[in-house]
């Protein structure tokens, strides 16, 4: 049985048709990863509340798609205005569940609140094609309507910024949506919820439910969603990707990653180690644009572990990187450094043998040189404070290093030669490329996604290719006869 809930009980319930809705049954743990403790539960949904959660989308679907963009628009404004003013409110919700420090989580934050920013410009973006005259008296014109209800599945690793690439572009778009946040980050989302309802969006347009893989089968299945959008871990990606368009859905599913970043001879060695610092360590690695493979060409290597080594041994846990999400993915990270060193990689900086906090899941950082494309850890997406370096001897060597990886979310170049970076960019068959850039993620107006293992679908997230995948087209061909309009014959009509 559902009741109302309470949101100031440390129970995170649903949001369903404008309030929250705490569900009887499974339950999850939500954890501070600072402290190790648990700090809420999380009702999880089942079957039939999922099928509950799409009547009331589908019930308020009519009405929101014909209410006219520019409407759309102004309560995405007011949305904007709160997320803004709340901004350091949610990071701090980011930073609690999910463990990484508050400028880390303020910055991810901004990063999502810019999505919105762009979906403020729907009514331009909504804009048709029109042809007059396409044959005698017949014009042409292309509209876009939404698709209907539309679901999003999220990972933990960034709990409002990831929802946001999703389900503002789509509600702009005249859909409307049911989000399944990570079961280990839930509370952000129904914040943004009570916000958005604030905001004036009609009950029943955005609803968020809760839960692991017995609410996402229930949301792949059901036949009253017509689109999916998943970003998680490649393996769930794939089976993502398949169950949804089996059952008749449009799907857009981006998976993991294993992101390189080359440094030639040539490049700022001071700055290059600064930026791949931050980029491999930053969120404690715990970022799908996370550097975690560096290729170092020719003389670049041997100066630059060192500065790496350097830099890596003066992060302070705790202030400069948080711990990881939980426990068990703390033992998985730890199971790898093991691993590397099995494999006989040379591990230059060692978590084992750093100080942690005696709470939480923490640990420090990891660097190892002279890996091999062979080697568990460059092979796997470790997900944690680990970076790996890879020697080559030339930038074709590194190329190819980089495109046999199956992985291909983003990459980066350092290097002072512009005809360096034109052949990488050109050659490189990765879907974000960064010249100089260690974390090349677009901006909203562009689209965000990798390709190979790190995205199953066609379209990327945010930007224009966001309104491509929530909407659909119809091309209208029109002719108003009058007295001269030759009649309609029997043979295929070639309008001309
Ligand atoms: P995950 O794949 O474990 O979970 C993602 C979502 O899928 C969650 O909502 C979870 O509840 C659900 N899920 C988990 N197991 C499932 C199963 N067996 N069946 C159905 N649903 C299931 O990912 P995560 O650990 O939450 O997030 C980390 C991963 O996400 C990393 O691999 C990271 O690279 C990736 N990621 C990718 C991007 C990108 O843009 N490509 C962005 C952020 C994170």
């Amino acid at each position: 049985m559902n009741q109302p809930a309470d949101l100031r009980l440390a129970t995170v319930p649903a949001w369903i048709n404008g309030k929250p809705l705490a569900t009887a049954g499974r339950a999850g743990d939500v954890f501070n990863p600072a402290t190790g403790q648990v700090t809420k539960r999380v009702c999880f949904s089942d079957s039939a509340f999922i099928d509950s959660a799409v009547k009331v989308a589908a019930a308020a679907f009519p009405a929101w798609r014909d209410t006219p963009p520019l409407r759309r628009a102004r309560v995405m404004q007011e949305f904007l205005a709160l997320l803004k003013k709340n901004q350091k409110a949610l990071a701090q919700i980011v930073s609690d569940e999910h463990g990484k420090i508050l400028d880390d989580a303020m910055g991810s934050v901004q990063r999502g609140i810019e999505v919105v920013e762009f979906a403020c410009g729907i009514p331009h973006l909504l804009k048709g094609e029109f042809s007059e005259n396409v044959g005698t008296q017949v014009d042409t014109h292309t509209i876009r309507q939404p698709v209907g209800v539309c679901a999003g599945i999220t990972p933990f690793n960034f709990p409002v910024m990831v929802p946001l690439w999703m389900f503002p572009m789509s509600i702009a778009c005249g859909n409307t949506f049911i989000l399944k946040p990570s079961e280990k980050v839930p509370s952000a989302a129904i914040r943004m919820a009570e916000l958005f309802k604030e905001a004036g969006l009609p009950d029943g347009v955005f609803n968020v439910v809760h839960g692991d893989k017995v609410a996402v089968e229930a949301l792949l299945l059901h036949e009253g969603i017509k689109a999916i959008s998943f970003v998680g871990s490649t393996p769930i990606a794939k089976y993502i990707y398949e169950t949804a368009a089996k059952a008749g859905k449009r799907v857009q599913a981006l998976g993991g990653a294993k992101n390189h970043a080359v440094v030639l001879p040539d490049a700022d060695l001071e700055f290059a180690a600064d930026a791949l610092i931050g980029a491999a360590y930053g969120s404690a690695g715990e970022r799908c644009m996370a550097v975690s493979a560096v290729v170092a060409v020719g003389a670049a290597g041997d100066p630059l572990v060192k500065l790496l080594e350097k830099k890596a041994k003066a992060i302070k846990l705790g202030v400069d990187m948080g711990p990881l999400v939980t426990e068990q993915h703390l033992g998985k990270v730890k199971s790898f450094i093991d691993k590397g060193v099995q494999e006989g990689a040379r591990l230059v900086v060692d978590a084992r043998e750093q100080k942690t906090p005696k709470e939480g899941f923490y640990l420090g950082t990891s660097l190892f040189d002279h890996v091999t494309p062979s080697m568990e850890v460059y092979r796997n997406e470790i997900f944690g404070p680990v970076l790996v370096v890879l020697r080559a001897s030339s930038l074709e060597e590194a190329i190819g290093i980089v495109n046999n990886n199956p992985y291909a979310n983003g990459t980066a170049i350092f290097t002072e030669s512009g005809g360096a970076a034109r052949r990488f960019q050109n050659e490189v068959q990765v879907g974000m490329v960064g010249v100089n850039v260690p974390i090349p993620v677009p901006v909203a107006f562009y689209s965000f996604g990798g390709w190979k293992s790190s995205l199953f679908g066609d379209l990327h997230v945010h930007g224009v290719e966001s309104v491509k995948f929530y909407t659909r087209t119809k091309v209208v061909t029109t002719r108003w006869p009058h007295q001269d309009t030759p009649a309609p014959g029997l043979n295929m009509p070639t309008l001309g």
